[in-house]
């Protein structure tokens, strides 16, 4: 793959969503999130997401809302404020929207007991119905007990994600990571036997002391464990924003000519493997759901990543969780001692956010597309003129094309293609807040 260093020098979103995250703002309050759960239509596909923000070992690179699990007793009191906040939100809906996905995350939702684990989808189901929802959850495979296993084989998970990130007992101990290759075996095998059918490994390039070789030799463990799933990302080293991540030794870091051809080496070796690209982050064996969605074009992006959720509403609960409501994107309080308080008062506590116009809503379809399908429709925005222009250099090169309004990465453009959606999203033309590298 051709490298642009000029391309890649701004930091850009992941377009998660649109408008991003670094557009909210804390004009919106419960008052809204209110409103908008109240416009959530009758049979509405919902999906839930919930926020677990704790984790039993924090690890140093994590830019994620979570805490150490610690005192049993703070978990308790964050369990009771989660139940309290399904209720209420639960109420506001009045029955409206019928949920067809349950995602729990974090943090580490396995910090949780399986006793916990157990009331919280009994709420969730209670609350919400869904008992045909597709549940799925994040693990971290040093802290997963039989009996958590057992839990989740109850409740029907089918899809789990588990945080690999490095087979490599240096680079692990690097990023306060230790997770021996027998472990992550052990769990990949528990969570199979729990009934898990879709399983995704995360995994990292761009770490403290990795090299082609050590990545190229950690893709082959990684394939070898044959998850159906897998998400490579770029460690971003933004210890300004994440403080814990000052322990990482930045001298360690591969510079920014490296982290583009490991990103590069990811994508051609699981491609050879057999796993499908999609977008410019994920690989999916054929057999996957992920996988089926991309041949229908019908892959999504939400605040998980890349997704085969169809769902145009999510729903977050739990501290720092954010919400695609009808009209608004609001986030709840970040602190889970705040959130908690609030909650068992009876409180929501949505507190940050942005209301959606129209054109937000278009623009961020438009976006979406590009970055799932690698295609799109620039033409529907009024700005495509402007937009044209800004993308030139991409145009130049070789790494896209624009025919008849229509905006089509080529195969060379892919990991230019988060710098690309910033071209298409006015607000990064007024600031360059603190994003990661583009690749
Ligand atoms: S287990 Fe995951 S969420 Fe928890 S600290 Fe490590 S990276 Fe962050």
């Amino acid at each position: 793959m051709p490298y642009h260093a000029d391309l890649l020098a701004t930091p850009v979103p992941r377009y998660t969503s649109y408008p991003t995250a670094a557009e909210f703002h804390d004009g919106i309050g419960p008052d809204d999130q209110a409103r908008a759960l109240g416009r959530v239509r009758e049979h509405a596909p919902v999906s839930l997401y919930v926020h677990i923000p704790f984790c039993e070992k924090i690890c140093f690179y994590c830019g994620c809302n979570t805490g150490a699990a610690g005192k049993a007793a703070r978990l308790e009191r964050y369990m009771a404020a989660l139940h309290a906040e399904i209720d209420m939100v639960a109420a506001k809906l009045e029955g409206r929207g019928r949920v067809v996905r349950v995602a729990l995350g974090g943090g580490s939702p396995n910090a949780l007991t399986a006793a916990q684990l157990d009331a919280l989808a009994a709420r969730l189901t209670d609350a919400f119905g869904g008992d045909h929802a597709s549940w799925s959850i994040e693990i971290d495979p040093r802290s997963l007990t039989p009996d958590f296993a057992e839990a989740m084989a109850r409740i029907g998970f089918e899809r789990a994600s588990l945080g690999v990130q490095s087979f490599d007992p240096a680079i692990q101990a690097a990023i306060g990571r230790v997770q021996p290759e027998e472990m992550i075996a052990a769990a990949t095998m528990t969570l199979r036997e729990a009934g898990v059918t879709s399983l995704n490994f995360d995994l990292m390039y761009g770490l403290p002391g990795q090299d082609a070789a050590l990545l190229a030799d950690n893709l082959e463990r990684a394939v070898a464990l044959s998850p159906d799933r897998l998400a490579v990302f770029g460690y971003a080293h933004v210890p300004h924003i994440v403080p814990r991540q000052k322990v990482i030794d930045a001298r360690a870091l591969p510079g920014a000519p490296e982290r583009f051809a490991q990103a590069d080496i990811a994508r051609m070796q699981l491609v050879e493997a057999g796993y499908r690209a999609i977008g410019f982050d994920h690989f999916a064996r054929p057999h996957d759901p992920l996988a089926k969605a991309a041949d229908l074009g019908r892959v999504r992006r939400n605040f998980q990543g890349y997704t085969d959720d169809p769902c145009e509403t999510l729903i977050g609960l739990g501290a720092s969780s954010i919400s695609r409501l009808p009209g608004l994107l609001v986030q709840t309080e970040k602190n889970s001692g705040r959130y908690a308080l609030r909650a068992s008062n009876g409180l929501l506590s949505g507190n940050r956010g942005i209301a959606l116009e129209p054109l937000d809503v278009l623009r961020g379809r438009v976006i979406e597309r590009l970055l799932c399908n690698g295609s799109t429709r620039l033409d529907l925005l009024p700005d495509r003129a402007r937009i044209a222009e800004r993308l030139q250099p991409f145009l130049e090169r070789g790494l896209a094309r624009l025919d008849d309004g229509r905006l089509q990465i080529l195969e060379e453009g892919w990991p230019y293609a988060r710098a690309m959606a910033a071209r298409l999203d006015p607000w990064r033309e007024q600031s360059q807040r603190q994003f990661s590298s583009a690749v």
